[in-house]
């Protein structure tokens, strides 16, 4: 080709880089690897090949661990565990700023074995995974060396067992491991089958920077490996990134273990264009949102939503750049988009394209050559329907589906339309617009005239089916650590001498749930007896079902618009609870004595300061402005999670049952909460004070009866977003698994709580109560 001809087309000339380093590695190892553990490597049994899906090749042979390894593993994270949570935050500290320094020092072979290993370009491996491997231990060196200052009054949970995916290998061993060393924990990491490589070169920097031995342990196989792990009797905490489906399995596997979870799943993610977007950065971002790593990331902005009036423009525009987009060897230096991760992977993504086709969809794909092989080309697809399968299932490769919308309403609830909730992008000049849609759309993560932020110093995570718990920032730092003192109940408090008297009480009162503001009957008009302290009748109450807690639960999700009333409003009608308590304080100190036999007066007096101090906490339980390195602002809001279940204990049948309903309703939720099975009537008695105190109907609803036969519907309901569960093992069981349906998040305690207690209020609750999202807005002229 000549000069001439060169400068006409502007043809790219090969940049290849160069594998050689790589290659040596590998060949330092016999290209054969066993576990990590205990500091050192251990052979495994039997091996699979770990294969580079560019060329086909097999890069090394790769040990499959056996449920023997993971003991291995296990016992030697927690012989290490009894040190390094002694170790003091600086220590702590110097460790990981060693693994960043080491990082840095062999990026170019992190970088070039990443790419040989799982297919991405080596632009991104060079110029994103690993600067952000790197930033993240020097991020959490920092927190390590706040640890006793800026984590007062906690404690690292133990062992902890971290399953990553293959799409970004290294990203996501930073994003475990780095959080979970520094607040004083000791992992048992099991990287994907297809990219277990980079894992290991890691694993050999923890000995160069003489990282204690069982510190970090990395056992390597298949699914089976990361079932091992999650079932291990001696794993304290599962931090899992990969597919809902699997999230769904360990969620129920994990159910009623004790075992701490968190989950970073699937996504679906919206990308919004306004008509008065900047189109020409909206293509670019676009291009990044669907086509970085071949679409094979959670968050790829894999729906695009654009204004009806600009749409055929825009889509125009984005076809044209489509058709400049390079695929190919995933080691030249000027390719945008590399292979895919696996045949398999493939073969699933044109499987979804086809159907798209067969469900009416237009699939268009630029006219420039795809290699053979592993690669798939930049895919399009329009005439979407918005229920169709291509619009609802994550494809995880280079697929866009497009649709449109006429409004801001319409924009909303289309990205509203799936079942996860990662993370979205908003494209518009009006800035009031985009934070309107940012506050509304449901996920973890929207970006603002930007797309694919990402930094060590905010969390991420999702809203939904996309999982639960945040990676990064102080909210990740949490997923790590557990409160030192657990308000657990001494011997219960004397029961009182002197005879109760008894309360203006009717025994053949009527028994009734509140549902939706109102008084109602339930639904079967079943009741159960009261007993008293001294065994006599106390009273009634109705027998709540299945069908009342459906009610309940639709009063609660047509109450939706407190989670957007002001948090003053909110800490004003706390305050009139209290006050209309406070009015009736010897009524309801005699009832509680009649129940429990016990001093009222002082659960009245502690319930009266509870919902001050909730009242107070409504607006101050705020979000943050994260120190990220973007010029603009990355704001962490705090939002409510939605519906909440709230299942109450038996122990201080008022104060606790205040305990629960206050932060979850100071921070926006709507409750349905089941009372104390065993002392109902102090939650009925509260019908008339919450019916005088502006509570607006369907922000509390009360629903009596057995606590384990109406933990499960809760726990079941698709409609519900979090359920709290203070009872027994079997229950908080039965909770747990039956959350896995929609994923919701829960929280349960099986022990007895001192609920006078300092500690039986504040933070905890409140962050059990709410959801973080990060809200990442650009400035510039
Ligand atoms: P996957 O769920 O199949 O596998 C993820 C990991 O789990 C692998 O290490 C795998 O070996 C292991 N695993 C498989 N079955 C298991 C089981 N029964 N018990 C325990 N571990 C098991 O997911 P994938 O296909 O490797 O990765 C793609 C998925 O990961 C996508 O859904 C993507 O959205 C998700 N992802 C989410 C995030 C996030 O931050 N939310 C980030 C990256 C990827």
């Amino acid at each position: 080709m000549s000069v001439s001809e060169i400068f006409d087309s502007l043809e790219y000339g090969p940049a290849p880089e160069d594998a050689a380093p790589a290659q040596a590695w590998l060949e330092s190892h016999g290209r054969r690897f066993g576990h990590f553990i205990d500091g050192r490597f251990v052979d495994g049994r039997d091996h699979f090949e770990s294969v580079n899906p560019a060329r086909g090749e097999m890069l090394a042979r790769i040990a499959q661990a056996t449920p023997a390894d993971v003991d291995v593993a296990v016992a030697a994270a927690r012989r290490a565990f009894a040190t390094w949570r002694a170790t003091s935050g600086h220590d702590r500290a110097r460790h990981l700023y060693a693994i960043a320094r080491q990082v840095q020092k062999n990026s170019r072979l992190l970088a070039v074995l990443e790419t040989l290993d799982n297919g991405k370009p080596i632009r991104e491996s060079r110029d994103d995974d690993v600067p952000t491997l790197a930033r993240h231990f020097y991020h959490h060196a920092g927190w390590a060396a706040l640890f006793e200052r800026e984590l007062a009054g906690y404690e690292p949970i133990g062992v902890v067992g971290q399953i990553v995916p293959w799409n970004f290998p290294l990203l996501m061993l930073a994003w475990k491991i780095a959080p979970a060393l520094a607040m004083g924990n000791t992992v048992v990491l099991k990287p994907a089958e297809q990219t277990s490589l980079t894992a290991l070169l890691f694993a050999e920097i923890c000995v160069t920077v003489g990282l204690p031995p069982g510190v970090v342990n990395v056992v390597t196989g298949e699914g089976a490996v990361g079932a091992a792990i999650v079932r291990h009797p001696g794993i304290d905490k599962i931090a899992f990134t990969g597919s809902t489906d699997v999230g769904r399995e360990i969620r129920k596997a994990t159910a009623g273990s004790g075992k701490r979870l968190s989950l970073e799943l699937g996504g679906k993610s919206p990308y919004v264009v306004f008509e008065d977007a900047d189109l020409d950065s909206a293509v670019e971002g676009l291009v990044d949102a669907i086509f970085y790593n071949q679409g094979q990331v959670c968050c790829a902005g894999s729906r695009l939503l654009v204004q009806e009036s600009i749409a055929d423009r825009f889509v125009e525009k984005l076809r044209t750049r489509m058709e400049r987009i390079r695929v190919g060897d995933p080691l030249d230096k000027a390719v945008d988009m590399g292979a895919i991760v696996s045949p398999a992977q493939r073969a699933r993504i044109d499987a979804l394209v086809k159907q798209g086709a067969s469900e009416g969809a237009t699939v268009w794909q630029p006219s420039s050559r795809c290699p053979d092989g592993c690669f798939y080309p930049p895919t399009l697809l329009t005439d979407v329907a918005p229920a169709s399968t291509v619009a609802q299932v994550e494809i995880f490769g280079p697929v866009l589906v497009t649709m449109t919308f006429r409004t801001p309403a319409e924009a909303v609830a289309l990205a509203n339309n799936t079942r996860y909730g990662l993370a979205a992008t908003v494209w518009t000049e009006t800035v009031g617009l985009a934070l309107d849609c940012a506050r509304k759309i449901q996920a973890g993560t929207v970006w603002v005239n930007c797309t694919n932020q990402f930094d060590a110093a905010s969390g991420f995570g999702g809203y939904r089916e996309s999982g639960f718990g945040r990676e990064g920032g102080r909210e990740g730092l949490y997923e790590y650590v557990k409160p030192s003192h657990v308000p657990a109940l001494g011997a219960p408090p004397e029961a009182d001498p002197t005879p109760a008297p008894v309360p203006s009480l009717r025994i053949d009162r009527t028994p009734k749930l509140f549902i939706g503001g109102k008084q109602v009957r339930p639904d079967q008009g079943y009741a159960l007896t009261v007993a008293a302290a001294d065994g006599a009748v106390a009273g009634e109450v109705g027998e709540g079902n299945r069908k009342d807690i459906r009610n309940a639960v639709e009063a609660a999700r047509g109450a939706s618009s407190w989670a957007s009333s002001t948090p003053h409003l909110r800490a004003q009608i706390l305050y009139y609870i209290a006050e209309n308590l406070a009015a009736r304080a010897p009524e309801f100190a005699g009832r509680l004595r009649q129940q429990t036999g016990r001093d009222g007066a002082a659960e009245v007096e502690a319930t009266i300061q509870r919902l001050f101090r909730y009242a107070a906490w409504a607006d101050k339980f705020d979000g943050a402005v994260h120190a990220t390195p973007q010029k603009g602002v990355t704001l962490a809001a705090v939002e409510p999670i939605g519906v909440m279940g709230l299942l109450a204990p038996d122990e201080a049948p008022l104060l606790a049952f205040v305990s629960l309903v206050a932060p979850a309703i100071a921070m926006g939720n709507t409750a349905v909460v089941v009372p104390s099975e065993r002392h109902p009537l102090s939650a009925t008695d509260l019908y008339q004070v919450l019916e005088t105190s502006d509570v607006p109907a369907g922000v509390v609803n009360i629903v009596t009866g057995r606590r384990d036969v109406l933990a499960p519907v809760l726990a079941a309901h698709e409609d519900v977003d979090a359920v709290w569960y203070f009872g027994t093992a079997a229950g908080a069981k039965t909770v747990e698994t039956e959350s896995a349906g929609n994923l919701k998040r829960t929280w349960t305690w099986t022990a007895a709580i001192d609920w006078h207690a300092a500690d039986a209020e504040g933070p905890e609750f409140l962050r059990e109560a709410t959801q973080v999202k990060n809200i990442w807005l650009p400035a510039g002229e």
